[in-house]
């Protein structure tokens, strides 16, 4: 009985996976025909018969086009991935994650098997992996173990045109490789037509373009300068919502506080316009989007509704979501800015360029004739905006890179081929943090530390923090500040009608002005203690995420210690030696109070604030290091730590002399302090 039972249930279970087969079967095939209607299709032939001509050739094509998705399956037709891998960059991460799931789908395979994805602190391979997306900063590590890029047969630098700063060292360096390895096919691709600045810089590598499908979208411009680009934003999606004909709505904004603003004020409105009106689905898309909300802006939109997606920079050339008709564009995005002359960097909300705004526009016109509102007027277009972003190395802190080609053996960085060079004097300020920080030694080169510092993929200043706290016998709660700074997205949140709870619970963790590092230190024990609960972090208004994530990233961090020979060793007991590994890190961000409450920094006096989120906001101690700036309304200070000032000259006596520390009210300095500073 029991047998035949059994077997009744197999038999079952067959058929049901046979028609489960077979239903993925039909929907495997609706995507190749998907596959064969994109703009790129007609040209497969051609592009690989141009790629096995060519050692290195500069694709462009509009975006949608199907670049990024269908290049790296041609080439995996074609055979290429016999030989070695078909690598692809990203300079987004949301975008390689994003890719390889829809090439994984399309080539009907478990993503992470023969598809997968690498971002930092997120390795989605296995050894089968022949089609490999990841962050451009991802390929940049990678050399640093395989100089010669020997597992692969194919690199394709994609999005070219957002000439990130791994992207424009990347093109040095992988130039150099396919010198002297002719079998390594390199592709260039991009969205815009500044091809020939591409093929000029790769020895007049041949262009190969192909038109897409643009239909014409109609731009509008204000007529008057907007107050308030939030609430013009809000306005303008719900008089398209209420007025336009059916179609989606992307708008830009410039991060992810934005987006979950106007998320809850349309949400609120929306329900203030009553039933009458058909359904809005608001899907939000920024770099800290968990994966699987990420999958929903693509999910088809239900019949008779629309959908608004409030997207970052992300969606204007990075990822492609059909049926938008109408785009939203505030004219902002959030830039990093660096002062060469001093060294600082901070992240601000900048116009963009009229490049970027052709780029957003034309995302109204994938698929059917669109409209653009531009939430500024034609004359600030004409006069205001610059033609083209300033591609990011020259306008951030160069360090980091630095360190890297340093470890690759590349010693004179004046001489790197860069396509546009950095200023000089943010190449000479990166050397001498580097060597402020000990990484490099008097001659420029690579010091023990500097080599330990290289092997952690974070700035070099966390990396400081983390390789000095061997010696102050704390690693272990180094690496979990290290971790809790790296994760991106909040840690706390905030619930509107439970303020007060959760501000209370965040205060918990500041007992005893404590500084916001060891607030962090305290939420990551605190939450390992409760072996990691769930339940924990929803009493206490922790984003249970955030801390996940958090975990994934100490555990890498503490896999890295090991590489580099450091034991994991604590010492809760003495919390100072946990400051002095920060300040190790991070003396070049500190900040002295002034009599009015705000702070000057102390190397390259400007005028800050502790952060209103901060711990210490009400303290205002005298001397504070800090994570970093913010400018927003004011120039802030995130994530700030008390810190005694004659461990500046200690712990940095190639930065800090005697005089920056000296301090009116307190008469005594350590006496050997003054010893150490010559
Ligand atoms: P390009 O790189 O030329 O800009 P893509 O290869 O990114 O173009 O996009 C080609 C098509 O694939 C677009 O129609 C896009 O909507 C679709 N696509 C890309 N990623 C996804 C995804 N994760 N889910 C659904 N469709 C996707
Ligand atoms: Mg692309």
């Amino acid at each position: 009985e029991s047998v035949m039972a059994g077997e009744n249930y197999e038999d079952a279970m067959d058929a049901k996976q046979k028609s489960q087969d077979l239903a993925e079967k039909t929907a495997l095939e609706e995507l190749q025909e998907v596959r064969r209607s994109l703009p790129i299709y007609t040209y497969r032939d051609q592009l690989l018969k141009a790629v096995e001509e060519h050692q290195v050739l500069v694709i462009v094509g509009d975006t949608g086009s199907g670049k990024t998705t269908q290049i790296p399956q041609y080439l995996h037709e074609a055979g290429y991935t016999k030989r070695g891998k078909v690598g692809c960059t990203q300079p987004r991460r949301v975008a390689a994650m994003s890719v390889a799931a829809r090439v994984a789908q399309e080539m009907g395979v478990k993503l992470g098997h023969d598809v997968g994805y690498s971002i930092r602190f997120e390795d989605c391979t296995s050894d089968k992996t022949v089609l490999k997306y990841m962050t451009d900063g991802m390929l940049l590590r990678e050399l640093l173990g395989e100089p010669d890029l020997a597992s692969y047969s194919v690199v394709i630098v994609d999005e070219a045109h957002e000439r990130t700063l791994s992207t424009d060292i990347l093109f040095g360096l992988v130039k150099d490789i396919a010198r002297f390895r002719p079998d390594l096919k390199l592709l260039i691709s991009s969205a815009t037509m500044d091809a020939e600045k591409f093929s000029d810089y790769f020895d007049t590598a041949p262009i190969f373009s192909f038109p897409g499908r643009r239909y014409p979208v109609e731009i509008n411009y204000t007529s008057a300068p907007e107050a308030d680009y939030m609430d013009a934003a809000i306005v303008t999606i719900l008089t398209i919502h209420v007025r336009e004909p059916l179609g989606d709505i992307l708008v830009f904004f410039t991060g992810q506080e934005e987006i979950e603003t106007a998320e809850e004020i349309l949400k609120h409105r929306i329900r203030g316009l009553g039933t009458k009106i058909r359904e809005l689905i608001i899907c939000p898309i920024y770099a800290n989007l968990p994966s699987e909300l990420q999958a929903k802006i693509f999910e088809p939109t239900p019949e008779g509704a629309r959908k608004v997606v409030l997207a970052t920079n992300i969606a204007e050339t990075s990822l492609t979501i059909d049926g938008i008709k109408y785009v939203v564009d505030p004219g902002f995005s959030k830039m990093k800015s660096y002062n060469p002359r001093t060294g600082m960097e901070s992240l601000l909300i900048t116009p963009i360029s009229k490049a970027s705004a052709t780029q957003r526009a034309g995302r109204a016109g994938r698929t059917s004739p669109g409209k653009c509102y531009r939430l500024y007027t034609a004359f600030n277009y004409n006069n205001d905006l610059e033609e083209n972003t300033v591609p990011e190395v020259q306008r951030t802190n160069l360090a980091s890179v630095v360190l890297a080609l340093k470890s690759l053996g590349i010693h004179d960085l004046i001489n790197f081929d860069f396509m546009d060079p950095p200023p000089a004097e943010a190449l000479v300020k990166s050397l001498e943090l580097l060597f402020a920080l000990g990484a490099l030694n008097k001659l420029g080169e690579l010091t023990k530390a500097g080599r330990r510092m290289a092997e952690f993929p974070l700035d070099p200043m966390l990396s400081k923090m983390i390789v000095v706290s061997d010696k102050y016998k704390c690693s272990d709660e180094i690496i979990s500040i290290a971790a809790m700074l790296s994760i991106g997205g909040s840690i706390f949140y905030r619930p509107k009608d439970k303020q007060v709870h959760a501000d209370n619970a965040r205060m918990n963790f500041h007992t005893g002005n404590v500084g916001d590092h060891i607030a962090l230190l305290k939420v990551y024990s605190s939450w390992k203690e409760t072996n990691f609960s769930t339940q924990w972090c929803y009493e206490n208004y922790i984003q249970v995420r955030s801390m996940k994530r958090a975990r994934d990233i100490r555990d890498q961090l503490e896999g890295l210690l090991e590489r580099v020979e450091i034991d994991i060793s604590s010492n809760l007991n003495e919390l100072d030696s946990v400051r002095k590994s920060i300040v190790a890190g991070f003396f070049p961000h500190t900040a002295k109070l002034q009599k009015n409450g705000s702070y000057r920094t102390v190397k390259h006096p400007q005028t800050v604030h502790i952060h209103p989120n901060s711990g210490l906001s009400q303290v205002l101690p005298r001397w504070v290091v800090y994570h970093e700036l913010v400018l927003t309304s004011k120039e802030y200070m995130r994530q700030v730590t008390e810190l005694k000032p004659e461990w500046l000259i200690e712990l940095a006596p190639h930065y800090y002399q005697l005089k920056d520390v000296e301090d009116a009210a307190s008469k005594k300095m350590p006496k050997g302090a003054g010893k150490a500073a010559m």
